[in-house]
């Protein structure tokens, strides 16, 4: 029966998209399970054909055909590889990018250790801009001047690995 996909395999295909339609330039929060190869084609209630997506994209995909398959699957495809690589907020920061198309953005305290992973694979570069600090200053003489705001600018292999991300290319 098409209803009956374990809920530990629908929990799983929740957790993979974050409880959020898997087309990164949607990422709506109302989701439903889809089968990426459908259920009377392929009688397959597996992790692997099963995606998140909201009713709106599960309409564009199964019924008027404006998303394609091999374009579904590789929106899964990434998501696994997004959800090894980067943190929470580096996925975040990729959708909010990819919508905006904005090459700076400045981030708070600890920003620096929140995109690190995409700043070593060499999607953002701190350019060290002069932002707020705050002072600490030791009895002993200890003083260092902590940054408080962290400017990146988006690189063009960034700028590509987000392209690539949104239109459902291989971000691998
Ligand atoms: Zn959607």
């Amino acid at each position: 029966m098409r209803d009956h996909i374990p809920n530990d395999v629908k929990r799983a295909v929740l957790v993979e998209a974050g409880h959020r339609c898997a087309i990164p330039t949607c990422r709506a929060t109302t989701t439903e399970i889809a089968h990426i190869v459908s259920w009377s084609e392929s009688k397959d209630n597996s992790f692997e054909n099963l995606v998140a997506l909201c009713p709106n994209c599960h309409t564009r995909f199964d019924q008027k055909k404006d998303i394609d398959r091999p374009a579904i699957k590789m929106y899964k495809h990434n998501l696994g590889i997004l959800n090894n690589r980067y943190g929470e907020f580096e996925r975040r920061l990729f959708e909010v990018l990819a919508k905006s198309g904005e090459r700076v953005f400045v981030l708070g305290v600890a920003g620096d250790l929140l995109v690190a992973n995409a700043v070593k694979d060499g999607f953002f570069e701190d350019k060290h801009v002069e932002g707020m600090g705050f002072e600490v200053r030791g009895s002993n003489g200890f003083y260092k001047n902590f940054p408080m705001t962290f400017t990146y600018w988006v690189t063009d292999a960034g700028l590509e690995f987000i392209k690539r991300y949104a239109t459902g290319a291989d971000i691998a």
